[in-house]
């Protein structure tokens, strides 16, 4: 993919996460000259610090003003240029405009300006002198879709024109490149499919609705799995784990044990898999991906959770036969992933 040539510079990328603000600060070349996190405020509409409820996105819009203070002092201590702009990754549906019209996993900046919010928080905080912090321009994207872009620029999806980025974190993030092209859709919110109903009678989804995806294949669907196995004792290795406590068990503790051969945890990645590849076959037979790229936080459980998903894509899929392996492989940029993108966003916009 090619990119806009620029001058001498950095940008910011910052991507709100379910449990952090990660940002970069990203050279022109592609390379990460500071990177700084900040742990997500929850409830993301924050406090006050005079203990009055602060206006939706606040907390938000506080802790991307700290994670780009700590960029600015390390890009000016290594004597990097002026920085461009910000690009901010955040979960959800963001329209064309910056605004969060809906994110069930940061409800406290439902419906807010998170573009606009932020550039002048960041005036507030710097002031706007020309080339400081606080005149940066802002721009909101999807962070999936910010992932995505980062995959294709210099990750795993490189090279590739129609690829389907699948991210596993809280719940599950998703990108469609179709054409070389990350595709928005007609508002912004093309790619929502953590929330694709694969039950309707299934386990309630914080959106609101009921059997979505990913109550079955992101970290919180894994978390779900465990609690019903350990609960239903055939998950004592995840439980001794977890200090002997079923209601304890979290994900982390199911895939240390299933990498250390546990039948029990294997059984529930494994299980984890089927609803992944379930979730790949209908996304397959809707965008006929040449690849299938998956990252996130769970992503790092590696084979054990992608072989199973390779298979139920295999057995799933329309035509699984006729229509040839679709590679599923691991992201490559790892957790910086959406704030690399974040910033690539920003030129791209
Ligand atoms: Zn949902």
């Amino acid at each position: 993919m090619s990119r806009r040539v620029t001058p001498a510079g950095v940008t910011y990328g910052v991507d709100v996460g379910g449990t952090k603000v990660l940002g970069v600060a990203l050279a022109d070349d592609g390379a990460v000259v500071a990177e700084h996190r900040v742990p997500t405020p929850f409830p993301a509409s924050d406090d006050a610090p005079d203990g009055r409820t602060a206006a939706p996105g606040t907390g938000v819009a506080r802790a991307v003003v700290a994670v780009v203070a700590a960029l600015a002092s390390d890009v000016a201590r290594a004597g990097h240029a002026t920085a461009r702009g910000l690009g901010l990754g955040v979960p959800g549906m963001v329209d064309a405009d910056g605004r969060l019209r809906f994110s069930p996993h940061l409800t406290g900046a439902h419906d807010v300006d998170l573009q606009s919010l932020v550039a002048a928080r960041l005036a507030e905080a710097f002031g706007s002198p020309p080339g400081g912090a606080g005149a940066l321009g802002v721009h909101a994207r999807n962070d999936a879709n910010c992932a995505a872009l980062a995959e294709l620029t210099f990750g795993a999806a490189r090279g590739a024109t129609d690829v389907l980025v699948v991210t596993l974190g809280t719940g599950i993030g998703g990108a469609l490149v179709l054409g070389g092209k990350v595709r928005s859709g007609a508002h912004g919110f093309a790619g929502e499919i953590g929330h694709m109903v694969v039950d309707p009678n299934g386990p309630p989804c914080p959106c609101g609705g009921r059997g979505c995806w990913e109550r079955f294949a992101s970290g919180g669907g894994l978390a779900r799995l465990a609690r019903e196995a350990a609960l239903a004792g055939t998950l004592t290795e995840a439980v001794r784990r977890a200090g002997g406590d079923p209601e304890l068990v979290r994900g982390e503790h199911v895939t240390a044990a299933a990498a250390d051969g546990d039948p029990g945890a294997r059984d529930v990645v494994e299980e984890l898999g089927w609803w992944l590849g379930l979730g790949l076959a209908n996304l397959v037979a809707v965008c006929d991906p040449e690849l299938v790229v998956v990252g996130g936080g769970l992503a790092r459980a590696g084979e054990m959770l992608l072989g199973p998903a390779r298979r139920a894509l295999a057995a799933l899929v329309e035509g699984g036969k006729a229509r040839g392996e679709v590679p599923v492989v691991a992201a490559s940029l790892g957790p910086r992933a959406g704030a690399i993108g974040a910033a690539l966003a920003l030129w791209e916009g």
